[in-house]
């Protein structure tokens, strides 16, 4: 598996599969999410419903993952995952590193060869950036996929050096 670090916007990234960091309720939000359907059309939101309606009636857990279409985004799928709110008091980084074991496991069930992953949690979600990249890169790593490239997608200078400094 080859790991790579781009800056930039998680919407415009080529891909099988890029990932979306989502909110239990698949109904959208801010963020990678808000980005996500506005830019990729109502079709995902379409195919959130459904599983809203069928397997997922009360949400999706933290920790997993689902894929659906990835409408009008330039990527085959969305693989949305719901990372931890993070917590000062409990240790919620095997949540964290589950959501992107599963995201894999999806991306495997659909044959996925390459995977955009946005830095889950560190949003809205308040995860430290410095710990959420190691715990996303030591989960990736680690992970038993076929997946051969996976692609960190981060928004900022400061979040890309972060995960830089954490791939060396
Ligand atoms: P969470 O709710 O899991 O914290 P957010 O979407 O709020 O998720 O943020 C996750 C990370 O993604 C943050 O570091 C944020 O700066 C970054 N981000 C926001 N929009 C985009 C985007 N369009 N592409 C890539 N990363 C983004």
């Amino acid at each position: 598996m080859e790991i790579t670090l781009v800056r930039g916007d998680i919407t415009e990234q080529r891909a099988d599969a890029i990932v979306n960091a989502a909110n239990s309720s698949l109904m959208g939000g801010g963020g990678v999410d808000g980005a996500i359907h506005r830019r990729g059309g109502p079709e995902i939101l379409e195919e959130c419903r459904k599983l809203r309606a069928s397997r997922y009636s009360k949400g999706l857990p933290t920790g997993q993952a689902v894929a659906t279409t990835a409408g009008r985004l330039p990527a085959r799928w969305v693989i949305h995952t719901v990372g931890p709110v993070y917590s000062r008091s409990e240790d919620r980084s095997g949540l964290l590193a589950s959501c992107y074991r599963e995201s894999l496991r999806v991306a495997d069930e659909l044959e996925a060869g390459s995977v955009a992953f946005p830095a889950i949690s560190t949003g809205i979600y308040g995860w430290p950036m410095d710990d959420a990249a190691r715990i996303a890169l030591d989960a990736v790593r680690q992970a038993d996929t076929s997946v051969e490239d996976v692609r960190f997608v981060l928004f900022d200078s400061t979040a890309y050096a972060t995960f830089e400094a954490r791939l060396q």
